[in-house]
């Protein structure tokens, strides 16, 4: 199996675009870092693998973040993708859900989509109301509401892999309605099994093979956090001196845990009175 894996394809014949990718290690990783029940494990898959398949039909270095916030059992999910393939993610929820569908897990809520970029820490952030009974329905409407291109998903999720395929249709002239709607009409004959299962070429093949498939090169995915003492630091000096030294008070230390990959920056009294001494006047001479 094509593992940890985005291919991005061609079908020439519909004028159309594809993404496929399966996660795999990445996937697992994940898992290990959080107790999640079942009915958390799935979306989070899910959304997971969406954003791997968005970020991939973005050109732009840096990372795409998916948020649903909520007020149902799932009150939190985020999930990342950066241009480099790197992956975490995470989900607060605090009771059961009576069923899967999008309104039993998450309630009324919204989806933040931003981009981040590396260089200049810009952002861009769309935000929608939760709409549809799954993630797949939720966010095919998000590209139709914001007048992006057309696109179909497909997502699936157990405690093995995450997997998913994405159709857009290409903005020339020649991609005909007739044309999208029989790749997308295509699409639907999928099985979630043969998502979960088959590897890229042979999916193309199944479903595609009339419409002049060509699959890409394979881009790895991994997990990888990208939490360091550095950001933690700067995060407590945008905090402030007076709530840094409350909790040094109360506690001694400053403790903090990554919530997405579960390592811990500790900080005593000394650290904390370095990160909030005034910088020194840098002398002339050092010039
Ligand atoms: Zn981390």
């Amino acid at each position: 199996m094509a593992a940890d894996t985005l291919r991005r394809f061609m079908l020439e014949r519909a004028h159309v675009r594809g993404e496929w990718v399966h996660l795999d290690q990445t996937w697992q990783e994940m898992l290990a870092r959080a107790e999640y029940p079942a009915f958390v494990k799935t979306v989070l898959g899910e959304a997971l693998t969406a954003a791997v398949l968005l970020s991939a039909t973005i050109k732009h270095d840096g990372a795409l973040i998916l948020q649903i916030r909520g007020d149902g059992p799932i009150h939190l999910l985020v999930v990342q993708a950066t241009s480099d393939g790197a992956v975490r993610g995470l989900a607060h929820w605090s009771r059961e859900a009576e069923n899967t569908t999008l309104p039993d897990l998450f309630g009324e809520g919204h989806i933040a989509i931003t981009l981040e970029s590396r260089k200049n820490s810009e952002r861009y952030q769309s935000v929608i109301p939760l709409e549809g009974d799954s993630l797949t329905a939720a966010l095919e409407a998000y590209f139709s509401r914001s007048e992006q291109l057309p696109t179909r998903l497909w997502l699936v999720s157990d405690d093995v892999s995450a997997a998913g395929i994405l159709l857009q249709r290409l903005p020339q002239q020649q991609a005909s309605d007739e044309d999208w709607l029989r790749a997308s009409l295509l699409l639907d004959t999928l099985t979630a099994a043969e998502l979960a299962h088959l590897e890229p070429e042979e999916v193309l093949y199944r479903l595609f093979h009339e419409e002049e498939p060509r699959l890409f090169e394979p881009k790895a995915i991994h997990f990888h956090c990208g939490c360091s003492r550095e950001r933690v630091e700067n995060m407590l000096r945008s905090l402030g001196q007076a709530e840094a030294e409350a909790v040094l008070d109360e506690q001694g230390k400053i403790v903090i845990t990554c919530e997405f990959c579960n390592a811990g920056y500790t900080l005593d009294a000394v650290d904390v009175g370095r990160l909030f001494k005034p910088s020194m006047p840098v002398s002339d001479s050092l010039h």
